[in-house]
């Protein structure tokens, strides 16, 4: 996993291959041609580097996006839970907690809906289908809507 380091090494690399070409701008053209070929070799192993450090950026660029659109994604479904005992819950018309209840601690930390189902290995409890934890099954029951 590339990260914010990697740019500054394209930048490194960068900056030796135009060190190399200023070197060879300034330099008089009396190379031996095999020294020529050597700074030449050198230049293209600097930008090589370069371009293969610039892939990783991308990479980072593409991740973070990523990671961008589900916080906005998040952000923006803030608003549609509650919390109500336990866990968290969508809203009826009247702004009443309703439906399966989703998993406090997934939502409070990492900003995702996970259902709680019941969980097999205790008796009237809850766990979370993503992070395993368990919550008593009294405080965190499905809600029905109330017969008018
Ligand atoms: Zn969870």
């Amino acid at each position: 996993m590339p990260d914010i380091a990697t740019i500054g090494a394209a930048l490194s690399s960068i900056k030796t291959a135009t060190d190399i070409a200023k070197f060879l701008r300034a330099s008089d053209l009396d190379f031996e041609k095999a020294e020529l070929k050597l700074k030449m070799a050198d230049l293209i192993v600097a930008l090589a580097d370069a371009k293969i450090e610039l892939v990783d950026v991308q990479e980072l660029l593409v991740e973070k996006d990523k990671q961008l659109a589900e916080l906005n994604e998040a952000f923006e479904s803030k608003d549609e839970l509650i919390r109500f005992r336990d866990a968290y819950y969508k809203l009826d018309e009247s702004g009443e907690a309703i439906g399966v209840p989703f998993c406090l601690r997934c939502w409070e930390n990492d900003h995702k809906k996970r259902q709680l189902v019941n969980d097999p290995q205790a008796r009237a409890g809850r766990i979370c289908t993503s992070c395993k934890h368990k919550y008593e099954g009294r405080l965190t029951s499905e809600i029905f809507p109330n017969p008018k």
